[in-house]
């Protein structure tokens, strides 16, 4: 039996036309050794543009909208000349590339006209990137003799409740009708070439997973049919441990946990949505990120277990797009101050990254997605300082998170020790600390200005 993986390519590595070709030769040559379903996120910034074009038509700018459109149209028409060999095969793909953007014209002009656009509609205008790009990357794989079959999202199988724009696939039904579906694909011989992102609710409405959702798309898929590998395909060798635009010495990880991988996506790395990762941990499939600038690299790999050599720290991660809020109480009215600050969190929908509480219960600081802080301080005013009377509410926007990664810290006496008197030495103070009781992460707050260097200090003490 050959082994199945599930091979996804991001936005990077299908940014033209030479580029798309480059990739479905790499899917060729595997297909010697292995079978394969492809994923397709949109060609470089498509899914932006896209957006631009939703934004543009909601604001009754017919001719912007348009616009980009046709722009988009003739890039990708162009990639079709680059990609696709076959002359018989590129004429499918052209005509595919004009009436979907035809299409999608008629969408932008009515939604221009209406000056609105729904979730629902921005779901439908963002799908035409992974359509237009599975379109040609199925077309260079004909060229070379293989023998693909396109699908979009919802015709794979992928089936979402109504949550336009960040929708979440039903499961037992999805991984059921992925399995039916793409099974008998395989097993006729054919390679599946699915657009990543996009989705159908259950009426056949498109819908979209969010955006870095193609990675999902691919995972989704992996577990379903319970595939060996799922290869991310990118344009960076894998996961570093730290930002190398601040950390010049920044490493590859070769191995990481799903746990791991998790707290890093937290802090954004590889852009990775977190929910990506949970198909692929739950049946153990391992999740292995490759560079198509760099194929011979190995990669990072996401699996059950990590990397015991790089000792008990992976990675140090930071990110600025956060705040920090501390609510400080009477210490008679205690217990009650946190639970209603987090009551309001809840009610905003508010997931704060980190909370921290002192002992007395008199003062409560959180740290949140900064865009989110002026409903936060509103709501907070309202609910709780105003009933509270006296309470006090501090904000301060002008912080960035830092956390420090890595399985090892587990049971690892001294670990925090190292961290604080790496950034101490460097005389940054630290306003917040938070520590998880798993262990795999101590995340404090600094100072944004404070920020880079903090990183660079912890770094160094733990990893070079
Ligand atoms: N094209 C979509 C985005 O840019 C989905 C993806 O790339 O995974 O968000
Ligand atoms: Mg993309």
């Amino acid at each position: 039996m050959r082994e199945l993986q599930v091979w996804k390519f991001g936005g990077t590595s299908l940014g033209n036309g030479e580029l798309i070709r480059n990739a479905a030769k790499l899917v060729a040559e595997a297909l010697r050794t292995r079978d394969l379903v492809v994923v397709c996120s949109a060609m470089g910034h498509t899914t932006d543009r896209l957006m631009a074009v939703a934004d543009a038509a909601s604001k009754g700018d017919a001719q912007k909208a348009i616009e980009t459109v046709r722009e988009l149209r003739e890039e990708h028409l162009k990639a079709c000349r680059e990609a696709v060999d076959d002359v018989d095969v590129r004429r499918e793909v052209e005509s595919f590339v004009t009436a979907r953007t035809e299409e999608l014209e008629k969408v932008a002009t009515s939604a221009s006209l209406l000056r609105e656009v729904t979730e629902r509609t921005r779901d439908l205008i963002a799908s035409f990137g992974e359509r237009l790009s599975t379109k040609i990357f199925w077309g260079a794989l004909r060229s070379m003799g293989v023998d693909a079959v396109y699908l979009e999202g919802g015709e794979a199988g992928i089936v979402t409740d109504d949550a336009f724009g960040n929708a979440n696939p039903l499961m037992p039904l999805t991984a059921q009708l992925l399995r039916e579906r793409l099974g008998k694909l395989l097993s006729d011989g054919k390679v599946p070439v699915v657009t990543g992102y996009i989705a159908a609710n259950r009426d056949g409405v498109t819908t979209t997973l969010g955006r870095g959702g193609s990675d999902y798309t691919a995972t989704l898929i992996a577990y379903s049919l319970d595939a060996k590998e799922v290869w991310l395909w990118t344009d960076v060798d894998g996961m570093m441990s730290a930002d190398p635009r601040v950390v010049r010495t920044a490493k590859v990880l070769r191995r990481i946990s799903y746990e791991e991988a998790v707290e890093m996506a937290y802090f954004g790395a590889k852009g990775l949505q977190i929910r990506t990762i949970l198909p692929a941990k739950e049946k153990g499939i391992p999740i292995r990120i490759k560079n198509t600038f760099n194929p011979g690299a190995e990669g990072t790999v996401i699996c059950d277990s990590t990397d015991k050599e790089m000792g008990v720290t992976k990675a140090v991660l930071f990110t600025r797009n956060v705040s920090m809020l501390t609510v400080k109480g009477d210490v008679l009215k205690g217990g009650a101050l946190s639970a209603r600050v987090l009551a309001v969190l809840e009610q905003l929908k508010v997931v704060p990254l980190m909370i921290s509480q002192s002992v007395s219960s008199a003062s409560i600081s959180v740290v949140l997605p900064r865009p989110m802080t002026d409903i936060v301080v509103r709501g907070l005013e309202r609910e709780v300082i105003g009933e509270l009377g006296g309470g006090e509410l501090e904000v301060e926007r002008d912080v960035a998170a830092i956390a420090v990664i890595g399985e090892g810290m587990k049971g690892t006496p001294g670990v925090a020790s190292r961290v604080f008197t790496a950034v101490a030495e460097k005389g940054i103070n630290v306003r917040m600390i938070a520590q998880g009781s798993s262990e795999l992460n101590i995340s404090f707050v600094v100072k944004e200005r404070d920020a880079d260097e903090a990183v660079r200090a912890v770094h160094e003490a733990f990893i070079g």
